[in-house]
């Protein structure tokens, strides 16, 4: 069912509750005095004070009305409606009427319980029921509380903002609400705000190698907010921004970068060969195979160049467990052999470390990681701090402490392209990194960040990438 059918039909269905109500005193409006006193004994006698200005009573078993003249006692059984066939469950109500004035002046409306087997009665406690009345979903504008059964108070009508106008309340579910409709339970209702948007259609661009594009949107001229088809949809720039092929941001202002990943040269750091020749790196022992011993593991490289370790004492394979060579770190897996070429959990659950292909786990460094966690192929770089530990959504200085990377969310360095710096990201010593926070950023092929540069960004707007990387209109 569409939205608009379903509001006509809830409409259709509140306009007959609202015929029934005029008619039912059990549902009349409950904004006249109450009336007090009222008790009930177990054998059906209903007694209530008096109130003044009334000359008769008028008593209402499930919908069915008696005049009780001005007596302020009453026997239910009285009634038409009290037999072997009442239901459990029945709505009471006591009206108070003066005949001069022709009016009601109190009323009392509340539930009864009947039992038919041994003629007894029952004065159900009155349900109280909060009506929060919202003007967005968290925003409280008013709030009241209504007896069951009865209607809540007419308010004052929030006032229009800008690019919306107030056209009533609705429930949670989006029926309409009218002052007239019986509060029954909890209820929180909620304005409909119309927009009045004056939208503008932006086409629909590609990206291209080195600009962004977008898809289709539209911008309201007054408020500037954005949105897809129409106007209760707002999106934000990013959701219709479609990214860059993947190359560097054509900008002549750009510096030159080499295409590839250089790691910072810092000769305080020991140099990882990109691919270490493995027996080369510690004696080979007198043993087939045995490249390394250390705190009582041997380590051993087979002609298919996998690592296993087995105890120097009595030759058991060590499984499921990290071993160091004395220089490297390695995880033999279930089968014995060192891991390779893998991204994987550390035994922690939270951290993610990365063995390289010489089954190296890397630490303190950049690697180019070809396999994600699920084993799908990427070619991205990621950065492993001196526990080996991922970065994930955290900017950081090279080891020289000169240029700047940023490790997003997935833990992937940007590199060639204009990206956002998210909402959590950090320093790499855990310090929030409010400065970076939605802000802008490009990232050169080689993933370090542009700073101290007037350029000019994805849509050409002309900006200043400021010392920390982040774009300054
Ligand atoms: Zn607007």
């Amino acid at each position: 069912m569409n939205k608009k059918v379903k509001k006509i039909m809830s409409l259709v269905v509140t306009f007959i509750l609202t015929l029934g109500i005029v008619r039912l005193p059990v549902y009349a409006q409950s904004t006249l005095p109450k009336i007090t006193g009222v008790s009930l004994t177990s054998d059906g006698i209903l007694s209530w004070d008096v109130v003044s200005g009334a000359d008769s009573y008028w008593i209402g078993l499930n919908g069915s009305s008696v005049s009780n003249g001005n007596n302020t006692t009453f026997d239910l059984h009285d009634t038409s409606q009290i037999n072997e066939n009442t239901p459990e469950i029945c709505t009471l109500v006591i009206e108070a009427y003066n005949s001069s004035s022709d009016e009601y002046v109190a009323r009392y409306n509340c539930r009864i319980k009947y039992s038919s087997a041994t003629d007894t009665f029952d004065l159900l406690p009155i349900k109280e029921c909060s009506v929060k009345f919202y003007t967005d979903k968290n925003t409280l504008y008013q709030e009241q509380t209504v007896e069951e059964g009865a209607l809540a108070q007419e308010i004052d009508t929030p006032e229009d903002k800008e690019c919306y106008i107030f056209s009533g309340w609705e429930y949670e579910d989006g029926t309409p609400y009218a002052f007239g409709n019986v509060i029954t339970d909890d209820t929180n209702l909620y304005t409909i705000w119309t927009p009045t948007h004056d939208l503008e259609k932006v086409e629909a661009k590609p990206a291209t190698e080195t600009q962004t594009g977008n898809k289709e949107y539209y911008v309201c001229a007054k408020c500037g907010k954005l949105f897809l088809e129409d106007s209760t949809n707002e999106v934000s720039l990013a959701d219709v921004t479609i990214p860059a092929l993947g190359t560097k941001p054509n900008n002549p202002t750009t510096p030159d970068v080499p295409a590839a990943l250089d790691k910072p040269d810092n000769p305080t750091t020991p140099d990882v060969p990109a691919t270490p020749d493995i027996p080369s790196f510690n004696p080979v022992t007198d043993e087939e195979g045995c490249f390394a011993e250390y705190q009582g593991f041997k380590f051993y490289i087979d002609d298919d160049e996998n690592i296993t370790c087995r105890t120097a004492a009595d030759g058991k394979p060590v499984i499921n467990d990290f071993k160091c060579d004395g220089t490297y770190t390695y995880y033999f897996q279930f089968d014995g052999t060192a891991m390779k070429d893998r991204l994987t959990y550390h035994p922690d659950g939270d951290h993610v470390i990365y063995f390289d292909a010489n089954g190296h786990e890397v630490f303190n460094d950049f690697a180019n990681v070809k396999k994600t966690i699920a084993g799908d192929e990427v070619d991205d770089y990621c950065f492993f701090n001196v526990f080996g530990y991922m970065y994930v959504d955290v900017v950081t200085y090279d080891k020289t402490g000169t240029v700047l990377y940023y490790a997003n969310a997935y833990g992937v360095l940007e590199r060639g392209k204009w990206f956002q710096f998210s909402d959590n990201v950090t320093w790499a010593d855990g310090r929030e990194g409010t400065e970076f926070i939605g802000g802008y950023g490009c990232a050169n092929a080689d993933g370090t960040l542009l700073v101290n540069t007037q350029t000019t960004d994805w849509e050409g707007k002309s900006c200043y990438l400021q010392g920390n990387g982040v774009a300054l209109y």
